[in-house]
């Protein structure tokens, strides 16, 4: 990359690696479900945090991203548990005893039991008690964090609960949706406000998903008005609700949405790696005039033929972006470790470490250490 200081390192969230967040919606949906879906003691990472930290510093790692779980440092509404805040103090402190930059998520999907069952993010109430929580955190955490990030991927959130009614709740209503996503909105706001007056030096930002849209037939008018609109609605509406009040943009970027290419490589979820979009999106939200970082990119790749070629291809996109102005300022790969995919189980193999989950045995994957050696030679300049 081409300055000095650039961030890189890797992403994971709380339920998809800690194992028995016994006490949030994700969990109790699950259960529903056969055992090959249920995230059980996942990663077992709530017990294994050194072991894992050692091989990102090990793979040359300057910066990581986690998330907190919510229901584990809240389990009942207004009544915190002190020993999850300080198991959380004590991960925090790991990371910085090896230097990393600790990118600390707020919420990643998964709720606290008590605050589903009053409606979830459908409540009007919902931001209030997502900002009380929230402040706990920043008087809690705050010495020990680099950058905060309020919500995982909202617009996400919503089409997989509340239209495609994949995720649980598994509502499929638009409206509902809408009004979600504005609840999302207002919590940002407020988590915005209470870090900036208790972490003023922690810059605060959310991560994003952004799909770059291409129309499929580009002599249609009425193709390429449907990708703009669809381009709006899913990438920019969300700043415009939070008034571009960020300190930062994280963008999780995947894929672009081709209908159907054909000889393309593909990822074992069946996306089209597609560097090119990123370009494309950066490029998109150079208006709103923030540093921006990385806050996932990555592939499911079990035999870990494509992901060496995904990270330099994505890399090189970055700094195509750069070149043309874009101030990215760090890449996270997702994931550190292979994890539980959410409604896909553990099947789809995202890591830079394998897991053998009989065993909870970690494996470094080729492809880390070929990002490990692009590291070394940035930090060498
Ligand atoms: C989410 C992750 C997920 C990843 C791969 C992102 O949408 O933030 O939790 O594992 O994509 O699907």
């Amino acid at each position: 990359m081409n300055h000095r200081g650039f961030l890189y390192g890797a992403s994971m969230s709380a339920h998809q690696v800690e194992g028995n967040c016994v006490n949030n919606n994700w969990w109790k949906y699950e259960q529903s479900r056969l055992p090959k879906f249920r995230s059980g003691i996942a990663c077992d990472h709530w017990n294994r945090y050194k072991e894992d930290f050692a091989l990102a510093h090990q793979l040359g790692h300057t910066a990581h991203r986690l998330s907190l779980e919510w229901s584990k440092i809240e389990p009942i509404e207004g009544k915190f548990d002190a020993r999850a805040i300080q198991h959380y103090r004590e991960v925090l402190l790991e990371l910085k005893k090896y230097n990393i930059k600790t990118f600390v998520t707020l919420h990643h999907f998964t709720n606290p039991l008590w605050f589903e069952k009053r409606g979830g993010w459908q409540t009007y109430q919902a931001p209030e008690a997502f900002a009380k929580y929230v402040q706990y955190c920043a008087g809690h955490l705050g010495d020990l964090v680099d950058f905060w990030i309020t919500i995982n991927e909202p617009m996400v959130y919503v089409v997989q609960s509340y239209y495609k009614a994949i995720w649980p709740p598994q509502k499929k209503n638009v409206f509902t949706m809408l009004r979600v996503m504005n609840h999302f909105a207002h919590a940002h706001l407020r988590a915005y406000r209470v870090l900036r007056r208790i972490t003023p030096h922690i810059p605060v930002g959310l991560a994003y998903s952004l799909v770059a849209y291409v129309p499929e037939y580009p002599d249609s008018v009425f193709d390429r008005l449907q990708t703009r609109i669809k381009n709006w609605f899913f990438n920019h509406r969300f700043f415009s609700l939070i008034k571009n009040k960020q300190d930062f943009i994280g963008v999780n970027y995947y894929f672009t949405n081709y209908s159907d290419k054909k000889d393309v490589v593909r990822s074992d979820m069946g996306w089209i790696i597609s560097p090119e979009g990123l370009t494309q999106v950066l490029l998109g939200i150079k208006k709103y005039n923030k540093p921006i970082y990385i806050t996932e990119n990555g592939i499911a790749d079990a035999h870990d033929v494509n992901r060496a070629e995904f990270i330099t291809s994505h890399l090189r996109a970055i700094e195509l972006a750069q070149k043309q102005g874009v101030d990215v300022r760090g890449y996270l790969y997702w994931s550190l470790l292979d994890n539980f995919e959410w409604a896909e189980g553990f099947e789809p193999r995202f890591g830079l470490i394998a897991i053998d989950y009989k065993t909870q045995t970690r494996t470094i994957r080729p492809s880390a250490l070929v990002y490990k050696a692009i590291i070394e030679q940035a930090k060498r300049g």
